[in-house]
Parts: structure tokens; C-alpha cells; sequence
């Protein structure tokens, strides 16, 4: 077959594949759950519109007692209140308890998975109601409600307060069984073709020569140029944006909490800022738009039991909730939907220390404490830096933080500490205000759910329901998305004869490479390149490596390419 003609046929499966996506959406109903406790426990509330855009707003680790303390702290109702309908699970394919990478996984693709798995299967499954997947399965990576959307032509947007490669934005993002590798992560994300995205994490996009932290030598910033980005760093810059196809890196990790912004990052857009641009930007895509948005730190504040830390954050996440529900209601076709990962802390109003006396709790108790803090306990350690002497911290913390009365032992704790200082300032500002914590680390326990606009649903979900709602209300099928994204190499390989190696010449720049007698192409690992002839094709996916069970996953657009290249 000749190359041009082979070039347009393939584009006319991807076309042919686009319109059976879009026939198949019309049919799917919300169905998945039926292995989860005996079925699905909830229901989509039509509207009388039909779902273009999905945003989904989640902030890490809080549960019912965050949201309570925020709203009395407000003293007002909160946005989420205006869209309460329901409840979430959240346990893992491996414990009761998720952490965020399996959490962010079943959100973006509709599976239980693994500690630390982003946008793979598991690989140990010891949760009763779980699948396990077979041997061929084991680690393979699964399609996100974010691909999905790209593939029906939706412009897609990420924004993060943490660093973008943090757990929550890579599930949507990336497939790897570690969440701790950012710099594969963001080389993933990178090569994504992700509309908007923004965040804090600058670093992992640099190599060391230009103090980054890439040990591949690769420079993902200049490969974003290059594909065409604006990139962007102070919030007067995300505020003149307009081209729709932008990186946003406001630090080199995570960015500020909303409270501490004024002081120490003023430079730094809020969530909300973020949230409202990434909005404007997506938008012009007629065709639609999926976002994610995280309010990051939520989870950071609960694992120190810093209440300030909480608050300032829940405001924050609620004030990007607000723009989304502003921007919901004049659309009419947009679900929003928002929840937490998992609980983190087991915040509570009141605490052992009310035990006889919370029957008589005035709002009082709780507020005077925590309304004379300016500044959350990082802030109070930026502010104090290493001046840690026992009349600065007295001073730093009466002023900034609110407590007056700090005794001898709490000073020398403080002046003594060996750990970040909101874990120190935290629980003596909870004592205060009888807030009551039952661990530093998460919980199991069901969340709220919160949603608005056409197919919201109402009831009780499972964590992987909102990949298949998402998936139903955007207009297509996962495990269809799944077929043209992820498919063996070594199978494929054997089908048309081919041999197939994994370069590692380069050991941290893998290469998968296919030959065929004379013929040879190359497919960069956690990239979306075929390599020909010295020509580069642009696939519409990544080819994603299982480092474990060492095989090698490449879109079907691979798939078509290198069958009519050896064809030949
Ligand atoms: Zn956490």
C-alpha cells in the first residue's frame, strides 16, 4: 500500500471509530457496580439538557467534619451545600482505606486498583468484592475519562494546587504503578496533548543542568514549546491568557495555601483563579471540555491536624467550586461534580476534652481560636525560618497563628521540633478549639457527594461509578477507549510476524522497536511517537511500559501504522 493512501486510511478508522464511540455512548447506563456490595445504589437525574462539558472538582482527604468546621468558620453556607446528593465509597483493591493514586485511578477509570497504581489494574487484589484480573492483565494500563474525552474531541484541562504530577492529576493522566516517579509522570502528562493545564511541579519538567530534577536529560518544558504551548508562571500571566493551549506552572513543587498567599506568594493565582481560567480557555472548544480541579493541600493540612491549614484550603476549594457552579448554571450543559478522594485524620467537632460538656458547645469554643490565625501552620514556619528562639516563636505565634497562651513545654516542643511545624501547631490550635483528630493518616469511612446539572447523580456511588458517569454523560465507553489505546505489543508482534525488542542502550529513555526483515520502526516508551525512516508520526495515545511484568502496551493507531509499514 502506498504511504499517503495508508495515512488516510487510517485516519478514516479513527474517524469510523469516533462515530460508533458516539453510538455506543447513546446506550450505556451507569451499570458497573454490580460486584460492589450488590449493585448500583444510585441514579442520574436528567434535566432536560444534554452533557457537554464534565468538570470534576476534588479535594483531597476531607470528610463530613472538615466541611462542618469550614461552614461554621464562614458562617455562611458553603457552595458545595448547594449541590449535596449523595454519598461515596472509596475502599482499593487492596485495603479498606485508599491512598490517593488508587482513588484517583478508580475516579479517572472506573477500576479498584493497587497502592500507588495510576491508571493500571492491580496487581494484588485482597478486598472481597474486587476482581482480580487475570494473569495477561495483571498491571495493564486502563484508559482515563480524560483520554476518552480527547478522543471524542473534547478539549481537556488539569489544575492542581500540589505539583500537577501529585497522585490525584496523574490518575487522569498517567499510567505507571508508582506515583512517586514525577518525573515519568510528567514526561507522561506531557505527552498527553492535555489542553490546560495548572499547577505547581515546574522542576520535574527540567533536567538537572537547569535545576530541574529530570535524570533523562530530557527538557519536557522545551518539548512543550515546541508542541506548540504558552507557558505561563505568575498569576498575572494566567490572567492576560487567552490561547487555549497553555501550561501553567506557578512553583516548582506545591504551590501556597490560600491563606499564606498574600504573604509569601503573591505572585501565585488561587484555585479559584485557576479553575475560573482553565474554564475560559477550555470553553471555546465547541465541542466540549473535561476538567479536573484539586484542591491539593486539603489532605497535606489533615495529615499535620492543622485546622487552619484545613480551612484555609476547604475555602479555597469551594470558592473553585463556586466558579464552576456560576459557569454550570448559565450553561445548562455542564455536570459538575465534587468529592473527596478519601477521609484524612478523622477530623471532628469536638473532642475527648468535651465529653461532659458538648451538649452546651457555643460556636464560640470552636471559632475564637482559629478566626485570630492569619496564617496556617507552614506559614508559621516560613515566618519563623530558622530564628526559632522561644521569644520569636511566642511572638510569631500569638501574632500569626492566634494562640496567646502557649505554655513552657509547648514552646520547647516548637523550638525542639524535627518535623514540619503545623504537625507541632496543628493539635495545639485543635486542643483550643475542641477539634477532635483520631490519626495523622486517612480514613475509610463514606464521603459526601456532591453534584449539579444534567445526570448528576443522586444516592450512593462507588469511587469507580464516577469514571462510568463521567464516561456516560461525555458520549462514549471505556472499555472502547481501552481497545484503541492500550493493546500488547508482544501479541501484535507475533500476529504479523515481527520481532519485537525494548531498546535500553538509553536506560532511562526506553524505546520499543519493532522490526520486520530490512523494516524497523521505534515507539518511544511514555511518549506518542512512531519513529520511521528517520520521519516521526504523532499517534493519538502514549505506548505505555508495565516495568514489572515488562510488556508493552501501543494505541491501535500504532497498531495501523505498523502493520501497513511492514506491509509494504
Ligand atoms: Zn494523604
Amino acid at each position: 500500500m502506498n504511504k499517503a493512501k495508508s495515512v488516510a486510511s487510517f485516519f478514516k478508522n479513527v474517524i469510523l471509530s469516533l462515530m460508533l464511540i458516539f453510538l455506543l455512548g447513546t446506550t450505556f447506563h451507569g451499570v458497573f457496580s454490580g460486584e460492589n456490595f450488590g449493585g448500583s445504589q444510585y441514579h442520574l437525574e436528567p434535566s432536560g439538557h444534554s452533557v457537554k462539558n464534565v468538570i470534576i472538582l476534588m479535594g483531597d482527604g476531607f470528610s463530613a467534619g472538615h466541611v462542618a468546621t469550614t461552614r461554621w468558620y464562614k458562617g455562611s453556607n458553603l457552595a458545595l451545600d448547594e449541590m449535596f446528593c449523595g454519598a461515596i465509597r472509596t475502599y482499593t483493591a487492596e485495603s479498606i482505606v485508599t491512598d490517593s493514586a488508587p482513588a484517583a485511578t478508580a475516579f479517572a477509570c472506573g477500576y479498584k486498583t493497587s497502592d500507588k497504581f495510576l491508571g493500571i489494574l492491580p496487581d494484588t487484589v485482597t478486598i472481597p468484592y474486587v476482581d482480580k484480573p487475570s494473569e495477561e492483565e495483571r498491571m495493564k494500563p486502563i484508559a482515563s475519562v480524560l483520554e476518552g474525552a480527547r478522543f471524542v474531541g473534547k478539549s481537556t484541562g488539569l489544575v492542581a494546587t500540589s505539583q500537577i504530577q501529585h497522585a490525584s492529576p496523574a490518575g487522569f493522566s498517567a499510567h505507571w504503578p508508582d506515583r512517586g516517579n514525577y518525573n515519568e509522570i510528567c514526561e507522561q502528562m506531557v505527552y498527553q496533548n492535555l489542553d490546560v493545564v495548572f499547577g505547581g511541579g515546574k522542576k520535574y519538567l527540567l533536567p538537572e543542568s537547569k535545576k530541574g530534577t529530570r535524570t533523562d536529560g530530557e527538557d519536557m518544558l522545551q518539548i512543550l514549546k515546541e508542541k506548540g504551548y504558552d507557558f505561563i508562571e505568575t498569576r498575572d500571566e494566567l490572567i492576560a491568557q487567552k490561547k487555549p493551549k497553555v501550561w501553567g506552572m506557578f512553583a516548582d513543587n506545591d504551590m501556597s495555601y490560600e491563606m499564606d498567599r498574600q504573604t509569601f506568594h503573591p505572585e501565585q493565582p488561587s484555585l479559584a483563579e485557576m479553575t475560573e481560567k482553565a474554564i475560559e480557555l477550555l470553553s471555546k472548544n465547541k465541542k466540549g471540555f473535561f476538567l479536573f480541579v484539586e484542591g491539593s493541600k486539603i489532605d497535606w493540612a489533615s495529615h499535620a491536624n492543622d485546622p487552619i491549614g484545613v480551612i484555609s484550603d476547604m475555602l479555597a476549594y469551594d470558592d473553585a467550586v463556586r466558579v464552576a457552579l456560576d459557569f454550570a448554571a448559565k450553561d445548562k450543559r455542564t455536570l459538575v461534580m465534587g468529592f473527596a478522594d478519601h477521609g484524612n485524620g478523622g477530623m471532628t467537632i469536638g473532642s475527648t476534652a468535651t465529653d461532659a460538656t458538648y451538649s452546651k458547645m457555643e460556636p464560640e469554643e470552636l471559632l475564637a481560636s482559629l478566626k485570630k490565625a492569619k496564617l496556617t501552620g507552614e506559614g508559621i514556619q516560613l515566618m519563623l525560618g530558622d530564628e526559632r528562639t522561644p521569644e520569636k516563636i511566642k511572638e510569631v505565634v500569638e501574632k500569626y497563628y492566634g494562640i496567646a497562651n502557649l505554655s513552657e513545654e509547648e514552646i520547647a516542643q516548637i523550638q525542639n521540633s524535627k518535623q514540619e511545624l503545623n504537625y507541632e501547631l496543628g493539635p495545639m490550635m485543635s486542643k483550643r478549639a475542641h477539634i477532635g483528630w483520631t490519626t495523622f493518616g486517612h480514613t475509610g469511612e463514606d464521603l459526601f457527594l456532591f453534584a449539579y446539572g444534567p445526570n448528576r447523580p443522586v444516592g450512593m456511588i462507588d469511587n469507580t461509578e464516577v469514571a462510568y458517569i463521567t464516561a456516560e454523560s461525555l458520549g462514549f465507553e471505556l472499555p472502547y477507549i481501552d481497545q484503541l489505546l492500550f493493546n500488547e505489543a508482544e501479541s501484535f508482534a507475533e500476529k504479523i510476524g515481527a520481532t519485537l525488542t525494548i531498546d535500553k542502550t538509553d536506560e532511562k529513555n526506553l524505546t520499543l522497536v519493532l522490526s520486520k526483515g530490512e523494516m524497523l520502526v521505534k515507539l518511544p516508551i511514555s511518549k506518542d511517537l512512531l519513529i520511521w525512516n528517520d520521519k516521526t508520526y504523532q499517534l493519538n495515545g502514549l505506548t505505555v511500559l508495565a516495568p514489572k511484568t515488562n510488556r508493552v502496551y501501543i494505541t491501535q493507531s500504532a497498531i495501523d501504522l505498523v502493520a501497513d509499514i511492514f506491509e509494504e
